[in-house]
């Protein structure tokens, strides 16, 4: 209340300090629960445009507290207007309580921590005066205020942007358009060199100190394989929220150099090898996209399969080298995401995917494009593996005006690290080819770049039971109904009423079909098979209750299972082929001897002589030579990497 007054009483004689003379947004701690926004603008206003319209959560939330002023849409819009008749402010005050609800699409406005701990998103405080926007081309481009002066609660101190405050702060955001979290709590901050974490205290202590220990080591293997300088300290909030919520659950969000993780229900609480090795694929997999992800961003979504398959290719191989991850473990991963992807995919290529609402084929297929880019990279004799493959990447998306690259960049980069096209291909042609022969000539293509995949006869695998017999259930069903609505797990589905279909208008338990359990899945699909080639009827059900489907049509092909063989490997590093690569072991000249991204040095030296060269070379230095590409500076194509002499002055590649 006190504070309240006090914000009202300068509303009503406006202070001339510096404070509160130069524009920016205040934020404050009233209570636990409640806080307080102040716009300072450049001058009075009476139309103001939030930057993110956030579903309009603000009329629900927020209360404007300054007279006069109101939330008000327009289009997509969340705009504060000055009502008729009232006077315009050049300080306008709101209040809203912690609201945690998860948005759809949108970045939660609070995220509380069980030990107290808070993180406020600022990007939902982000507004620009609607009377400059005739200057700029486009509301985009109009910069919002973003000088924030953030109070801390009592015995709070806060961290944002990879650093920590334990007093009061003000801090210009920039022209960071999307915002961040701003972290306000008593928890102590793990931090080293390379990584800020702040980790709930009330998080389950195994899983604290399972982060703890692993988070420091997968960011240093990350920034050792990819060698490439993040422009900020990597920031991670992990939180945990103690609700009922079933299962392994899980939300989060990434945004510039901060990825922002919560994990809910008491299934983490109970220690377990299945709890702990979700949770280190979680952290691995989001943290390979500091890199992959955050640096350059990829430019259509149908082409996900680049930059989700391979953080989950990194982040199995770097658990397994941390030793989170047996190898029997690690090749099994890799021969499921390979079956999932096949199985998954059946006629249609990948591309389409999303469109398609089969998002996680990005996953499968891509972890499995991942593999065979390594491979493919190891038997050409690249310099690089998968990690330096991205590290050349993101440094040619960078070379783009919007820092983004796309799939003919991934092999056209292919080619020039000396990839054959025979393999460059038949990878495309997963992503694009319809049919099954594809599988096929995947399984070729893999084992030309050294990938060995077997069939599997057996033992049993519940998941691959479980893939079929679901695709077998979903055959039946749509012969006997043209539609179908059924759930169940393993072997065991329940068919849920379908109206307008007099053999199915019940619910139907299914556990066996042709006379045959579901869990003998390779019989029951042959005899399946068998009956509707010859068009005849199929019983499914369980043994005392089933109907009899009319079938005309035999189940879709299906891919064989396959095993992984030997050592897969995302890089040289593990065929022994090629040693790792050394990033930092680029000799620079004099002045720029602190670079250690030979991009970096040369544009260190290109400045030093006051001129930008027209083709920058990019390379990587390995202890077996130095490899070397000349880019043009206009066209941002790159020349084929080829071995080059030591490099000892950095200036003598320069062109003159
Ligand atoms: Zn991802």
């Amino acid at each position: 209340l006190l504070f309240r007054s006090a914000a009202l009483l300068a509303l009503f004689f406006p202070v001339h300090s510096q404070a509160s003379g130069e524009p920016h947004i205040r934020l404050e701690p009233l209570t636990s629960d409640r806080w307080r926004v102040t716009w300072q603008l450049e001058r009075p206003a009476a139309r103001l445009r939030f930057a993110r319209a956030a579903n309009f959560f603000r009329e629900k939330q927020w209360q404007v507290i300054t007279p006069g002023y109101a939330l008000e849409r327009e289009a997509e819009s969340q705009l504060l207007v000055l009502q008729s008749g009232a006077t315009p402010q050049q300080q306008i005050v709101a209040e809203f309580d912690v609201y945690t609800e998860p948005m759809i699409k949108e970045y939660q406005a609070f995220v509380r921590f069980t030990d107290g701990g808070l993180l406020v998103y600022t990007g939902h405080l982000y507004l620009h005066d609607v009377a400059d926007e005739s200057a700029y081309a486009s509301p985009d481009q109009t910069p919002n205020l973003t000088t924030l002066d953030v109070q801390l609660p009592a015995g709070a101190q806060a961290v944002v942007r990879g650093r920590v405050h334990a007093n009061a702060f003000r801090w210009d955001t920039g022209a960071e358009g999307d915002g961040t979290f701003i972290y306000f709590g008593a928890s102590e901050p793990l931090e080293t060199d390379h990584l800020l974490a702040v980790v709930d205290s009330g998080i389950p202590a195994w899983l604290r100190q399972r982060a703890l220990d692993l988070l420091p080591r997968l960011f240093d293997d990350y920034r050792r394989r990819f060698g490439l300088q993040l422009p900020w300290k990597p920031l991670v909030f992990l939180a945990y929220d103690a609700s009922d919520r079933p299962g392994y659950s899980m939300v989060g969000g990434a945004l510039a150099g901060l990825l922002q993780m919560q994990i809910s229900g008491p299934a983490w609480a109970k220690k377990s090898a299945e709890a702990g090795q979700r949770f280190d694929y979680l952290l691995a997999h989001e943290a390979a996209h500091f890199w992959n992800g955050q640096l350059a961003e990829y430019r259509d979504i149908e082409e996900s399969w680049m930059h989700e398959g391979s953080a989950d290719a990194m982040a199995w191989t770097a658990l397994h080298e941390l030793g989170q991850v047996e190898g029997e473990e690690l090749r099994r991963q890799r021969s499921e995401a390979i079956n999932q992807c096949f199985f998954g995919l059946g006629d249609r290529p990948l591309r389409g995917a999303a469109a398609r609402g089969h998002f996680h084929q990005f996953y499968t297929c891509g972890h499995l494009l991942a593999l065979w880019t390594g491979a493919a990279l190891a038997r050409s004799g690249a310099p690089v593996d998968l990690f330096g493959f991205w590290h050349a990447l993101v440094e040619r998306a960078r070379q783009d005006p919007g820092g983004r690259y796309d799939q003919s960049d991934y092999f056209d980069l292919l080619r020039e690290f000396g990839v054959d096209s025979r393999s460059r291909r038949a990878m495309r042609a997963l992503v694009e080819a319809t049919g099954p022969a594809k599988f096929a000539a995947a399984r070729a293509g893999m084992l030309h770049a050294g990938l060995r995949l077997s069939t599997v006869p057996g033992p049993p695998d519940p998941a691959w039971t479980h893939r079929l017999a679901r695709a077998l259930v979903e055959h039946l069903l749509s012969q006997a109904c043209g539609r179908y609505s059924f759930n169940g797990s393993e072997t065991r589905f329940v068919s849920r009423p379908i109206e307008n279909c007099p053999l199915l208008n019940r619910e139907l338990v299914i556990e066996q079909v042709a006379e045959t359990p579901l869990d003998d899945i390779e019989v029951a699909w042959r005899r399946v098979n068998r009956a509707c080639r010859a068009g005849r009827t199929v019983r499914l059900g369980t043994a005392s209750d089933s109907v009899a489907v009319a079938c005309q049509a035999p189940p879709p092909a299906r891919p064989p299972r396959f095993s992984l063989h030997g050592a897969a490997t995302v890089g040289p590093d593990a065929t022994g082929s090629l040693p790792a690569r050394q990033p930092g072991a680029i000799s620079a000249s004099q002045n720029c001897r602190d670079f250690r991204d030979p991009v970096a040095v040369l544009e260190c030296v290109s400045s030093l002589r006051g001129h930008p060269p027209a083709s920058t070379l990019v390379g990587f230095s390995t202890p077996g030579g130095f490899f070397q590409s000349w880019r043009d500076t206009a066209s941002g194509r790159t020349s084929g990497f080829a071995k080059a002499p030591r490099m000892s002055g950095v200036a003598s590649f320069l062109p003159s």
